[in-house]
């Protein structure tokens, strides 16, 4: 099968990950979190950065953090992951989901504002498949209406809004390093923020509600467990080393497809607005309904070829996990854009392991369905 995601690890990362195991214990034990953490805040232009098992904990710890609890409502986008609502319910808050812009796929302005009621606490724009909302409007509605922004970059390290980095736009920013992720620990993930009081508190929640330079063992709260290895760091540190190379090679891809597809109409690929650099985490091409192909019909043919895809995220309200919330029934109304798009939209092989020709073999098959 031709792989839909999937890293680049060279010799480099396995012989870290080595040193890590044979040396990140005793008086190391500590070194190879720590300095992957400054790198990462470095390189997003962010204060702090907390590595965390995962984005999802990034989530969690977000909103525990910034004061997100029981009856507040957080506005989400309809089309992502659930790992970007499930910490909501986790909190004892209410996901209220609100629709695509055409263009990004990702959260709309427009859509966020007319969402928001008097228990609207936060947002969590997502930076859908490496592209980014119009972060600007976002901010400034959010900030119209004093609510907190948290910035889900789970899908977005490497892809810059208007000169800044993904991540740096929120109150937090939460990246994901699961293995099918740009920059992977294996299972992973960070929280970036510039607020002091903030990075504490989510240290604090991190570890079981201990306090910096307490006393032994003596918890002055009940939280969590959210770590991460020196292995993970360790291979992390030299994924950060490398995004450049990471970001070029998906970007490439994307390239690729848009050459070898340019020819076929009703066929559109992610965009990318001016302003934005896009870090085509996933190529994802939307069929023209005309097709008269449903995005699994044309996965099961793909994959009788021999070809790996995903289908495109389908609207989180239309999900049997949110059919009891009273939520669910007016965003299938009112999200148009996202019931519009999702079945026909398919995530194409975007694994950092693919060649050009390999592309060029996938464009073939995929015209070849079409014609
Ligand atoms: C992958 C992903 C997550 C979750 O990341 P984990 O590290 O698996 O918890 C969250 N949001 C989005 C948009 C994702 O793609």
């Amino acid at each position: 099968m031709i792989p839909v995601a999937g890293p680049w690890i060279t010799q480099r990362e396995i012989d870290a990950v080595t040193e890590a195991t044979a040396h990140g214990w005793y008086g190391n034990a500590g070194q190879h979190v720590r300095s992957f953490e400054s790198a990462f805040a470095t390189y997003t232009g962010r204060q702090h950065a907390i590595a965390l098992p995962s984005c999802t904990s990034a989530l969690h710890l977000s909103l525990l953090a910034l004061g997100v609890g029981p009856g507040d409502e957080v506005i989400v986008p309809e089309a992502t992951w659930i790992a970007t609502a499930a910490p909501i319910t986790y909190v004892g808050a209410i996901p209220v989901f609100a629709d695509i812009d055409p263009e990004t796929w990702c959260l709309s302005a427009a859509a966020l504002e007319a969402c928001i009621t008097p228990r609207t606490k936060a947002v969590i724009p997502v930076d859908l498949y490496g592209n980014l909302p119009d972060l600007a409007a976002i901010c400034a509605v959010a900030e119209r209406h004093g609510i907190i922004v948290i910035e889900d970059a789970a899908q977005a390290i490497g892809s810059e809004f208007q000169g800044r980095k993904a991540g740096s736009f929120g109150a937090t920013g939460c990246f994901s390093f699961h293995g099918t992720k740009t920059l992977t620990t294996g299972e992973g993930g960070m929280l970036v923020t510039d607020r002091q009081d903030v990075a504490e508190r989510v240290r604090f929640l991190a570890d079981h509600g201990r306090a910096p330079g307490e006393r032994m063992f003596w918890n002055t709260e009940v939280a969590y467990k959210h770590k991460m290895s020196s292995m993970q760091a360790a291979l992390g540190s030299v994924q950060l080393a490398r995004i450049g190379e990471l970001v070029g090679r998906k970007r490439d891809i994307f390239g690729w497809y848009r050459e070898s597809l340019s020819g076929l109409v009703g066929l559109t690929l992610n965009s990318e607005s001016p302003g934005t650099l896009n870090s085509c985490w996933m190529t994802t091409a939307i069929l023209d309904p005309r097709f008269g192909m449903a995005k699994e019909e044309l996965i099961r043919r793909l994959a009788a070829a021999g070809i790996a895809s995903r289908p495109f995220f389908y609207p989180l309200s239309s999900l049997p996990a949110y059919a009891g919330s009273p939520q669910s029934a007016p965003a299938q109304a009112r999200n148009a854009v996202a019931y519009r798009l999702s079945p026909y939209g398919i995530n194409l092989p975007s694994a950092l392991s693919l060649d050009r020709a390999t592309v060029a073999q996938v464009c073939r098959v995929l015209i070849d369905i079409l014609a």
